[in-house]
């Protein structure tokens, strides 16, 4: 049996194990299983990790909240992408002369950009990107790659990974009208927490803007129903999450 999973905590609500089953199934892969590992950060340790990563004889695993970044310095090697954003969400394992090589990449950016591309119209050349954590990077990094302008929105700019390029929300509403893509890579708003939203002044919304939002539960979030009702376009992360599966799926050659 070959042996892959998802280490992150909590993991209770995690689609990763569904997606897995199903791309198996379409692709007749039998010998193959996935499960979920709620780590404690000690064990995202290097020697920990990579003890642990042996024991468990495991050939590939995606990361998620909240060791994306912290996972990086546990690692023997890493993918431009993932070096260049500084974070990590789906890990290849080789075993070599008895010892565990940890390589880690983003699928997170390549995702994003995958599935924000069909979204686009001429008017998205700048965007508004909410949260400063890891999602954020992977998305700027996208919009970057994309050559779509971006600022970051944080609650506190100034302690920001990107200072330069990040603002408040109160400057962010001002830039609204210009800035057409907005992008929520904050949890807020999620399951249990439906009724809450990052963004207060939906009223600002026009038929011009896109929000992508990366939060897959709710289907459709407070943020996405009130810039509907505005006119905006919308769209969930869910096509985030299953392409950037399939993409774990390719790097570990299954
Ligand atoms: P995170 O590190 O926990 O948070 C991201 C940022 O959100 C924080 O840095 C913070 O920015 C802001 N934030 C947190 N709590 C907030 C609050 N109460 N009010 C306003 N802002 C708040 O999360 P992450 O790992 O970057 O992920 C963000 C979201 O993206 C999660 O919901 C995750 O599930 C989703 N995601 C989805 C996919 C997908 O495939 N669809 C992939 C990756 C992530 P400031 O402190 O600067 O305000």
């Amino acid at each position: 049996m070959r042996n892959y999973g998802l280490i992150g905590n909590p993991l209770a609500h995690s689609l990763s194990p569904r997606l897995f089953g199903e791309y198996c199934q379409r692709q007749g892969i039998t010998d193959a299983r996935y499960a979920l590992f709620p780590l404690e950060a000690e064990g995202v340790v290097r020697e920990a990790l990579h003890a642990w990563v042996a024991d468990q004889h495991l050939l590939g695993f995606n990361v998620t909240i909240p060791y994306k970044q912290l996972i990086v310095h546990s690692l023997d090697y890493l993918s431009d992408e993932a070096a260049a954003i500084g974070a990590v969400n789906c890990v290849s394992v080789a075993y070599a002369d008895g010892a565990v090589k940890l390589t880690g990449h983003n699928t997170d950016a390549a995702a994003f950009r995958q599935t924000l591309s069909p979204l686009l119209t001429p008017s998205h050349r700048s965007a508004l990107v909410l949260g400063t954590g890891g999602a954020a990077q992977a998305v700027g990094y996208a919009l970057q790659q994309m050559g779509i302008d971006c600022r970051f929105v944080s609650r506190n700019p100034s302690a920001s990974f990107s200072p330069d390029q990040t603002i408040s929300y109160m400057q962010a509403a001002e830039q609204m009208p210009c800035r057409t893509l907005v992008v929520n890579a904050t949890p807020v708003g999620m399951t249990p927490h439906a009724d809450a939203t990052p963004w207060a002044d939906s009223e600002l919304f026009t038929p011009h803007h896109l929000v992508y939002d990366l939060i897959y539960n709710p289907q459709e979030t407070r943020l996405m129903a009130e810039a509907r009702r505005h006119g905006a376009a919308t769209q969930n992360g869910l096509p985030m999450l299953q392409a950037q599966a399939r993409q774990s799926y390719k790097i570990w050659g299954l």
